[in-house]
């Protein structure tokens, strides 16, 4: 029977914050997604559809070309992000600016590899995997690539820069965690973890084998015990960091003078699929990704 599930993002949210997981899993209080976290997804958005050009047509010229388009999906898909910038010049100006570092990101991305000698088995995979505890994984993988002997590569771009040595650890958590899901899924544990940073032009890269993949799924299990006993006592601890910067929940934030809503009624909730897409980046500095982007337009939390 399953009895919850997480994603990389909402164990990242816990994690960082418990209040945090609550207003977001809990209360699901909508958040305004910021334009950092918007240009996450279009720059992920812009190195998948790269793929599906003929291997030879994957040029930076290509990729930036696609900005414009995939920018207009978004838009489409919720229209709400037109309102990201302001009318009038300022807001004008801030737009362009915020494309230029999409463009600067897409420009990087082909200083770290060359997309024409690639050929991904997956791209935006989602994932989920029941673990014995009845606990379901679940995500999105930027690529997986497999290599002629089988061996897998887990790929994630970061449109952040990379972090420091002291928080690699987090940064991997994530990594970890779709490495788990695919163990499970594919019985193989995956050969190499990579993460992209395009915001700095940094590769991560890390080998798992099996005692990882053990360790994270105790943590994973821990961290869901900890998320059931605040379920069960309602007690969702603030835990002030450098996160606060760019939460949205300030106001109501007993760490900010703030007072929670009370907590839903009824039967407690459990996180349900809904709440828990998107992969993430519980190593990402920033922005959680955010909640509002909806519309088929994934989140990218990766800054
Ligand atoms: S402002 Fe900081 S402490 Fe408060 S909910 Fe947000 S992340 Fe947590």
């Amino acid at each position: 029977m399953v009895v919850g599930s997480l994603s990389p993002s909402r164990a990242g949210d816990f994690m960082t914050c418990p209040l945090l997981y609550r207003f977001r899993v809990i209360d699901r209080i909508p958040e305004r997604p910021s334009a950092a976290a918007v240009r996450g997804t279009l720059v992920h958005a812009v190195l998948e559809r790269l793929f599906d050009l003929p291997a030879g047509a994957r040029t930076p010229a290509a990729a930036l070309e696609m900005l414009g388009p995939e920018w207009e999906r978004l838009l489409e898909a919720e229209p709400g992000l037109a309102e990201l910038f302001e009318e009038g010049d300022a807001g004008e100006a801030e737009r362009a600016e915020w494309l230029a570092q999409a463009r600067r990101m897409v420009e990087r991305y082909f200083t770290l590899e060359d997309p024409r000698r690639l050929e991904p088995a997956e791209r935006e995979l989602f994932v989920e995997a029941v673990l014995e505890s009845g606990l379901k994984l679940r995500g999105y993988i930027d690529r997986v690539d497999v290599a002629p002997s089988g061996d897998v590569r887990i790929v994630d771009y970061k449109t952040g820069t990379a972090p420091r040595a002291d928080f690699e650890a987090r940064a991997l958590f994530q990594m970890k965690f779709y490495a788990l899901v695919l163990w499970r899924l594919r019985g193989r544990v995956p050969r190499l973890l990579q993460l992209m940073y395009l915001g700095n032009g940094e590769i991560l890269r890390y080998e798992p084998d099996e005692a990882d993949l053990r360790a994270t799924q105790r943590k994973v299990e821990a961290l869901w015990q900890a998320i059931r006993r605040a379920m069960d006592t309602g007690e969702w601890r603030a835990r002030a960091g450098r996160l606060c910067d760019w939460c949205d929940h300030k106001e109501r934030c007993p760490e900010f003078g703030g007072t929670p809503p009370p907590l839903p009624v009824g039967p407690v909730h459990r996180p349900s699929p809904a709440d828990l897409e998107g992969s993430a980046d519980p190593a990402g500095a920033g922005p959680g990704r955010g909640a509002g982007l909806g519309g088929g337009a994934r989140e990218h939390d990766d800054l």
